[in-house]
């Protein structure tokens, strides 16, 4: 891991991981704008301006229990005669002297009663009065009005992403609707003479597309809108075209492929005449040609343009690792922590040369803790052990994987938010 004090010799020229993720995550400006979304609608979005509770919870002190509500001063032998019913949804009642009123959980407990027993503690005589055995505790079994939030207090800060259970405290508040920030628009398009649509028939040697699908489902998931523009040609004039467009329409383009340093490579040459290169390789294994440029005059005045590896593994874990952190901070929230830690490794391989290596494994709980073994076929074009993958185990540059030893373990993107 990163501050092992290890000596790490890493391909000169290729920025280290983490380096490449701070400088993503730095690069990174929230969009501006919002929209009113109903509940419904807001799986996922990202709240644009803090909430703040808009009564007090509980609204009134009401009954955790079904039981029996009661004035514990007039409590004794000779038990108390049921006088009154309250069901949840009754309003706030008042006791009457000398009883004590039937209830159920979540229901106003009767002005006043100051403790409710549960109905398993109580018996009723055969004239139908209620007797309890033991002690009853000031305040028993009622929830306090404002016990969990006053009004006014904060209820969720600005930024966050709405998940089940947030929708559901804003609900609990009486909100019908709720400010999100609108959503990333990213222009998405893959580049390559080889490859063809999922669906259409192939001749030897064509190549399906399958990295614009899973970068259209990353980017919805994460949140986004995505302007697919489909697969360019490997010529600079049609990139050059693509990406003119991709510009004038996006918050954010990606591509993914001719991004090597190959001559059919043509997306860095183009980006340079439309914009410049933020940075280019990274020394991670798969992944290296990740670049971050942008179109216009500069990574906040113009697009920012994110080019991903071709290989689709490369592919996938530079949009984890490198990618998704800069659309989250862009989408008005948060970068998430990068999570790793340690999992012993169920296998010894030999270590990569020059570039921390992010192999897919599949946890293996069947000894109690886990062990990573490795989810199949480790070539970066193998989407195979990736679709299988519970996550990956970094391993530092010019280290041996150890059976036995722990290394980091980061969760594949599906197991996170
Ligand atoms: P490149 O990065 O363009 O050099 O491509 C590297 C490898 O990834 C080649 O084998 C390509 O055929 C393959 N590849 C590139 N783009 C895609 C894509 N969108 N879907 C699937 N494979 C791809
Ligand atoms: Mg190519």
């Amino acid at each position: 891991m990163s501050g092992c004090g290890c000596a790490e010799v890493v391909t000169p020229g290729l920025l280290d991981l983490f380096d490449a993720r701070a400088r993503m995550i730095a690069a990174a400006r929230p969009i501006r704008g919002s929209e009113r979304v109903s509940l419904a609608q807001a799986t996922g979005r990202v709240l644009m301006d803090e909430v703040r509770a808009t009564l007090d919870m509980p609204g009134v002190d009401n009954s955790a229990m079904d039981g029996y509500a009661l004035r514990r001063a007039e409590f004794g032998a000779e038990g108390l005669p049921v006088t009154l019913r309250v069901p949840a949804g009754a309003g706030v009642l008042r006791l009457p002297e000398g009883g004590c009123a039937r209830i159920f959980t979540g229901a106003p407990v009767p002005l006043g009663a100051d403790a409710v027993v549960p109905q398993e503690w109580v018996r009723l005589d055969p004239e139908g009065r209620m007797h309890v055995e033991g002690e009853l505790a000031a305040g028993a079994n009622i929830r306090r009005r404002g016990e969990e939030t006053r009004e006014g207090e904060l209820l969720l800060p600005a930024g966050t992403r709405l998940d089940a259970a947030a929708i559901a405290l804003l609900a609990g508040h009486g909100l019908g609707e709720v400010g999100v920030v609108r959503r990333l628009r990213v222009a998405l398009l893959s580049t390559g003479d080889e490859l063809i649509e999922p669906g259409s028939a192939r001749v030897p040697g064509q190549v399906y597309d399958s990295n614009r699908v899973m970068l259209l489902a990353l980017l919805v998931q994460a949140g986004g809108e995505v302007l697919d523009l489909g697969v360019i040609a490997d010529a600079p004039h049609d990139l050059h075209q693509a990406f003119s467009q991709a510009r004038d329409i996006a918050d954010l383009v990606m591509c993914t492929g001719g991004v090597s340093v190959g001559e059919e490579d043509h997306v860095r040459p183009v980006i340079e005449r439309l914009g410049g290169i933020a940075f280019h390789g990274v020394a991670m294994k798969p992944g290296k040609p990740f670049a971050l440029g942008y179109l216009g005059d500069s990574l906040h005045a113009g697009t920012p343009l994110i080019a991903l590896p071709g290989n689709p593994v490369a592919s996938l874990v530079g949009w984890q690792l490198l990618a998704l952190p800069f659309v989250q901070v862009r989408q008005g929230r948060e970068a998430a922590p990068l999570q790793r830690f340690p999992v012993a490794a169920g296998f010894s391989r030999r270590g990569p040369r020059g570039r921390r290596e992010l192999l897919r494994v599949v946890l293996d709980w069947s000894a109690g803790a886990p062990v990573a073994r490795l989810a199949g076929g480790q070539g970066s074009h193998m989407l195979s052990a990736a679709s299988q993958a519970h996550g990956y185990l970094m391993i530092d540059a010019n280290h041996n994987v150890e059976e036995g030893h722990a290394y980091g373990y980061c969760p594949a993107v599906q197991f996170l938010d």
